[in-house]
């Protein structure tokens, strides 16, 4: 009997080639009326899916494949003696590549004009069947859900199918699992946006939906287990939420990543994609112990570990440009224990290598920038989910003519209109209480994580150590609920302010400022970081 493959798509991308390739190595095609009909325009030989079954398709299409003989076809284990009787008995062909995408659920749900009943037939029913049992019969079965695997498997194929190596297989299982997990994750959430009613209900539009549905389901898969969690004692693994961010980079040398490199890592991308110029974060667990922009990734590198060279022995560094040949000597000349960067190129490679323990990180930082923008905390026995913080206030330049609010006497000179912005995009990338003394390019000392503001300013004062504050600026996350918090930073040489505003208390501080021939300014916006 012919080996048949079976292609259901919804999505026709890049299919003609493909089935053209796999009928050129003796696949005979098996399709659904609609991707048919489309590979018969292409010129192909097709058997439609009714004519194995007997039936045809049906229901407006609600039933065309849940058959026997499509399921057996894909189901019976190759290894099995009865299982292959049982299909010879029913006369019923061996399926060997499900080649299937879903009906386009996500596009029907985006568009508003779509309603509930509408909503409900674009849910596809016999395409995850396929997918799911393809997926588990992976080992003699290839399943593929998203087009840009069709060339890798083609080439896979070229040495005949049992050339495929199992390896590849379990992967497009995988894929293949994780993509009808999210086909009915995105159903459920959807469904979550409808008002049901006798009259068949009707969609909440998206500027009246709440974020957060009533019950969230997720699928997280595993990227690996790690050594262990924070400490030695705590098991410990990593998962990707979704394709992008953090549960997609590429590692490059080094040790194996520990569950707080991983957190580190976080904070140090966190940071730097708040820039569009060069910039370069120098992270310990959690906290920037110095950011710089620069002119180039090395010049804002060098900059950042000066802020605090003591802390930034064994930081974890954050880079948004390439990491070239001069940054990475600057990085192999002191202790780092990891860095992420967009990318690092070929010069940079060789010189990284010489410390192979230095543990070198790629991401797509368009993705980072994009990527969840849920975030997920947990507490004993429960989750807690926020809108990612992101620093939109200070996406573009400030000046007296933007809406932030300057509430002292003097105003900021423009030399600190760009330092106040500078350190606004970083205090709200440090643990609460913050507050960050920085000039225009460098942060200079952050006080971070304290219990009290005033305890923060003090600390802020300490890490700048024998710099001179003179002429600097502060960033406080979160307002100053006394005067004397800015009395220390005026005391240390500040001559700028950023905050939120807010306090019962900030006529006081407004007051203080003044005494002092300070400027200050209110985003409005507090950014804690618990
Ligand atoms: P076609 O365009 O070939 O007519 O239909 C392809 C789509 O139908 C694919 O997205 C596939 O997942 C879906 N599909 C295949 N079999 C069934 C079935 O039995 N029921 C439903 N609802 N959808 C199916």
């Amino acid at each position: 009997m012919p080996s048949y493959a079976l292609i259901s798509v919804s999505d026709k991308t890049g299919l003609a080639p493909f089935a053209r390739g796999l009928a050129d190595l003796g696949y005979q095609l098996l399709s659904t009326g609609g991707t048919a009909k489309s590979l018969e325009a292409d010129g192909l030989a097709v058997t439609q899916v009714s004519e194995v079954t007997g039936f045809p398709e049906m229901l407006d299409g609600r039933v065309k494949t849940l058959h026997p003989r499509v399921h057996g076809g894909i189901l019976a284990r190759r290894d099995k003696p009865g299982h292959l009787a049982s299909l010879a008995e029913h006369g019923i062909p061996l399926i060997d590549l499900v080649v299937v995408n879903l009906y386009p659920f996500a596009k029907a749900a985006a568009d508003p004009a779509t309603t509930v009943p509408g909503l409900i037939e674009q849910i596809d029913i016999g395409g995850p069947g396929m997918v799911r049992a393809g997926a588990k019969n992976f080992r003699d079965v290839l399943v593929l859900v998203d087009p840009v695997d069709y060339p890798r498997v083609l080439e896979a194929l070229a040495g005949g199918a049992t050339a495929v190596p199992q390896s590849l297989r379990f992967e497009l299982a995988r894929k293949a699992f994780a993509h009808t997990g999210a086909y009915d994750q995105m159903i459920a959430a959807e469904l979550a946006h409808v008002a049901m009613a006798d009259d068949g209900g009707t969609r909440i539009p998206a500027d009246e939906r709440e974020t957060f549905p009533e019950q969230v389901t997720r699928t997280l898969s595993r990227i690996r287990v790690l050594r262990y969690g924070e400490n030695p004692h705590q098991p410990a693994a990593w998962y990707a939420d979704g394709p992008t961010g953090f549960g997609n980079v590429t590692i490059h040398q080094g040790k194996e990543l520990s569950f707080t490199n991983l957190l580190d890592l976080d904070a140090a991308a966190r940071i730097v994609l708040e820039f569009t110029e060069p910039a370069a974060s120098v992270i310990k667990h959690t906290n920037p112990c110095g950011v710089a922009t620069g002119a180039d990734a090395a010049d804002a590198y060098v900059r950042a570990r000066e802020a605090d060279p003591l802390s930034a022995f064994g930081g974890i560094i954050g880079l948004n440009r390439t990491l070239d040949a001069a940054t990475a000597e600057a990085i192999v000349s002191t202790f780092i224990e990891a860095v992420v960067a967009p990318d690092v190129d070929d010069a940079a490679r060789a010189i990284l290598a010489r410390k192979a323990n230095l543990r070198v990180v790629t991401a797509d930082f368009a993705a980072l920038a994009s990527a969840a923008s849920l975030e997920w905390r947990s507490i004993l026995g429960a989750s807690l989910v926020q809108q990612r913080d992101r620093v939109i206030e200070a996406r573009a330049a400030w000046g007296p003519e933007g809406e932030l609010t300057v509430v002292t006497k003097r105003q900021p000179t423009a030399d600190e209109w760009q330092a106040l912005r500078f350190a606004w995009r970083v205090c709200a990338h440090v643990k609460s209480n913050t507050i960050l003394f920085a000039s225009a390019d460098r942060t200079l000392g952050v006080g971070a994580g304290q219990m009290s503001r005033v305890d923060s300013v003090k600390v802020a004062i300490m890490k700048a150590g024998d710099g001179n504050l003179g002429g600097s600026v502060v960033a406080s996350d979160a307002f100053f609920p006394f005067r004397d918090g800015l009395d220390a930073v005026a005391a240390a040489g500040a001559t700028a302010v950023v905050q939120p505003g807010g306090s019962v208390r900030d006529q006081e501080v407004i007051e203080a400022a003044d005494e002092h021939g300070i400027t200050m300014v209110f985003t409005g916006r507090r950014h804690f970081r618990h």
